[in-house]
């Protein structure tokens, strides 16, 4: 569905991805990773159409998508930031009706489809209940649920997301992940995402891309990437992996040893 190939890009004129190249499958739920400044946002942003390559290409369904119309590339791909920056007291009603923008006509009026999309979506998220609230005086996991709301309306195949759950408690945390395997299951979205525990990591999504400085040290399923000679090198630390007995998935546990 989506195919990265020999993808460099970066600010600046400076690359921070380095030459990767990599496929991702039409119903997979992808997480990148890596350490802190490894270059996983960097990367996402590029898949997302932000961010355009130095060299090689991106291709959505074998179209590169830097030459893809953007109205008709937000009809595909959606793209939820970190701290998305929100400082107008929008109603989480008509924020998440933001996202129905590249459907609506030149002037911008939510037509009776828009309005049942967003119903529908508020019903999915759990959002219905402060529809009516200010969105800047929600809490930490309720305004997720928003600015997850809001990419869903935009019914895209493909949901990308840079760190969803940042600065959210584990329950909010869990939530969430559970949100997004109902969208990649149920509703087939194929999702990517960045993210940085490793255990959510291991738990949720289906495939890993491992990044270390700019290049892919390794990708495949979650049980092939979490392995602990990998995430020892990548991560410097020393780390036990172990499988959680119910899901049968990888279990990531940091092990302080003094040398
Ligand atoms: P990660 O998501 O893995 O933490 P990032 O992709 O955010 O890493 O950052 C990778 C590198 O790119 C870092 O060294 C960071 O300082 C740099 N960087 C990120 N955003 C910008 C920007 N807007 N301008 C210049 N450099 C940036």
């Amino acid at each position: 569905m989506i195919q990265i190939k020999n993808l460099s890009c970066g600010y600046n004129n400076v690359s921070i991805i380095k030459n990767i190249s990599i496929d991702i499958k039409e119903g997979s739920f992808v997480g990148i990773i890596g350490k802190n400044g490894a270059g996983k946002t960097t990367l996402l942003k590029s898949i997302a159409g932000l961010l355009k390559p130095y060299c090689g290409n991106i291709y959505f369904d074998g179209s590169d998508i830097y030459e893809m119309k953007k109205n008709l590339f937000a009809k595909k791909l959606s793209f939820m930031p970190q701290n998305m920056p929100i400082d107008f007291p929008f109603t989480v009603k008509d924020f998440i009706m933001f996202g129905r923008f590249p459907y609506m006509n030149i002037f911008k009026y939510a037509s009776t489809n828009d309005y049942e999309i967003v119903e529908k979506v508020m019903t999915f998220t759990e959002t219905k209940s402060f529809a009516d609230r200010n969105i800047l005086e929600l809490s930490g996991g309720e305004r997720q649920k928003v600015l997850i709301a809001q990419n869903l309306v935009q019914q895209t195949d493909v949901i990308t997301f840079d760190e969803p759950t940042s600065h959210l408690d584990i329950g909010s945390q869990a939530s969430i992940f559970k949100l997004l395997r109902t969208l990649n299951q149920k509703h087939k979205k194929t999702i990517i995402t960045t993210i940085h525990d490793l255990n959510t990591a291991g738990e949720f999504c289906s495939h890993l891309i491992l990044i270390d400085n700019g290049s892919v040290f390794s990708s495949g399923t979650t049980t092939e990437v979490l392995n602990y000679k990998d995430i020892e090198a990548v991560y410097n630390t020393t780390v036990v992996v172990k499988t959680n007995p119910v899901s049968n998935k990888p279990v990531v546990i940091p092990v302080f040893i003094e040398k």
